[in-house]
Order: structure tokens, then sequence, then C-alpha cells
């Protein structure tokens, strides 16, 4: 049965091994029965899924996934938690124990070796410190995933959704509509953590396009441009996309938005994703 969520229980574990909190690990476990229950409805599990968890911590949610889905790999990279995990997860029979970074992680191997490279689904609280680089690993991995539940700082929860016009937009938001359908599906407040964490958290559902919203030829060239027009986020840009190294004149970069009819003064924050793929199309080639 799935104890861990009640504070007292999480408390007796922790005394029991003498676990002493890790700041550098992003180390805030959850505490709330309800918060858990909310994640793993959110994420549909059933006992047909592959889940993949980053950082189970004690195994608090990992004894909810276990008890929902076919499956549980959890990637936990602090190698005093693994012995806690053993014990918290010895009743069940469908989970897989980790001692590694997930960034350092082959995902799709992952995939191929536990899911026959069918999709999988990824539910977890994650280190706040690298909140970024496990979202766009797992999207630019290109492993078969259906989607992402996690929970993150609430900030980010909203770049992640927002769009022009926000002062929250930027490339991250780009890149996660891209690939993803973002919805925040709670907020969380720090008591529901130990240790109470100093900012709000939300979770957030990823779920994946079989096919991006928009064409784009060269992927890699659209997300180039991104964050060339993100970098200096306060110059046009014309400005901006000149003092990157895509090598691009300020001829070509003027012809491409009047293609757009867009302003030659206008900044990166006014474009939408169609914008930026039509842009990426137009000057990917201008540059061969
Ligand atoms: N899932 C647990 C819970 O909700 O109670 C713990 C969540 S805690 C916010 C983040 C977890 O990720 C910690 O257990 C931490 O040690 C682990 N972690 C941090 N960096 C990691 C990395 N690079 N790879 C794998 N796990 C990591």
């Amino acid at each position: 049965m799935a104890t861990l969520g009640i504070p007292s229980n999480t408390i007796e574990i922790l005394k029991k091994y003498n676990f002493s909190f890790q700041k550098r690990f992003g180390q805030n476990f959850l505490i709330d029965t309800h918060v858990l229950e909310k994640i793993v409805d959110e994420a549909g599990i059933d006992e047909d899924d592959c889940v993949l968890e980053i950082g189970p911590g004690i195994g608090t949610m990992t004894q909810y996934l276990c008890e929902r889905a076919g499956r549980v790999i959890a990637v936990e990279i602090d190698k005093a938690l693994i012995p806690i995990l053993n014990d918290t997860l010895s009743s069940y029979s469908n989970v897989e124990i980790i001692n590694e970074d997930i960034l350092k992680v082959d995902i799709t191997n992952l995939c191929n070796k536990y899911n026959n490279g069918r999709p999988i689904k990824v539910v977890a609280n994650l280190p706040y410190y690298i909140t970024t680089p496990i979202i766009m690993g797992l999207f630019e991995s290109g492993c078969p995933l259906e989607s992402i539940t996690i929970m993150v700082q609430k900030e980010v929860a909203d770049r992640m959704k927002c769009g022009p016009g926000s002062k929250d937009y930027g490339a991250l938001s780009l890149a996660v509509q891209f690939y993803s359908n973002p919805e925040i599906v709670a907020n969380v407040s720090p008591e529901s953590f130990i240790p109470k964490p100093g900012v709000g958290s939300s979770v957030i559902r990823l779920t994946r396009y079989p096919k991006p919203p928009v064409e784009v030829d060269d992927e890699k060239y659209m997300f180039k441009l991104i964050r060339a027009a993100f970098n200096m986020r306060r110059k046009t840009m014309v400005n901006s996309l000149m003092s990157s190294n895509l090598g691009l004149t300020k001829k070509e970069i003027l012809s491409a938005i009047d293609k757009l009819n867009l302003s030659p003064q206008v900044r990166g924050e006014a474009l939408t994703l169609n914008e930026f793929a039509a842009l990426s199309n137009i000057l990917s080639k201008a540059n061969k």
C-alpha cells in the first residue's frame, strides 16, 4: 500500500535511515496524499503504461505509480536514497530502480529495454535546478514519449504555457509548444513538501503531439533562430539576429521580416510559433 504520502511515515523513514537532505539535488519530498493522487490521476496511468519517474526520492510517488502502472522505471541520482528505495518499494515487483543522473541516461535505450520501444509516460516531482535541461532532453532525445506530467516551479509552468506579449514568453515556451500541448492541472503550496521550497509549485501535463503543429524545414535552425531572438530580449529581431552567429545580413533579415508582413522594428517576443517557423523556412534557405 502507498503509505509514504502521510507525513509521519515519511518522517519515520527519514529518521530510520538518518537521511540528510541534499540542497544541491533539489530535494523537496511530497507529503500530501491529495497532491500525490492528483498527479497520478492527471497522468492517466493504467496497467498498460510504462512510467519513467525522474528522482523518486524515498519512493513516495513511486508507490502510487507502482500500484497503477504495468512498469515503473525510477532514476535517482542520490546514492544515499537507493537502500531506502529498496526498502520502501520492496513489496512491488514492477519497479526498476536505477542509480544514475537522468541527464546522462540514454532514455531511448530505456524505452527499448523496458517497453519494447513503445511510448512511455514521464511522471515526476522534478528537481527544480534542472527542470529545463530535463524537459528539453526528453523532447530532443526523440525517445518514444506519450506525455510528461511534472511538478515544477510555478513560474516555469507559466513560462511553458504562455504566448507572445507575456513577459514570461521565451525559448522554453516555444520549444514546449512545438513538441506538446501544455496544461497546468494544479497549483501546489510549499506546505505539501518537506522541506518546504521557497517558491510556489504547479503540476503541468505536456501531451506530446504526434506531429508538430507547424511545418519547419530545419528544426535545429528554427531553435537557433529562437534562441538568438530571445538572447537580447530588448533588441529588435533585426539587431538580435545580426549580433548572432547565424551569419545573416541585415538585407536578408529585413527581406524575410517583410515577407511575413511584420514591422522592421518587431521584437522576438512578439512572434508566434507559426511566425518563427515561417521566418526559419525563409532564412534557412537564404543561408544555404
Ligand atoms: N519524487 C520524490 C517526491 O516527490 O517526494 C522526490 C522529489 S525531489 C523534488 C527531486 C528528486 O530528484 C530527489 O530525490 C533528487 O535526489 C533527485 N535528483 C536530483 N537531480 C537528479 C538527476 N540529475 N537525476 C536523477 N535524479 C535527480
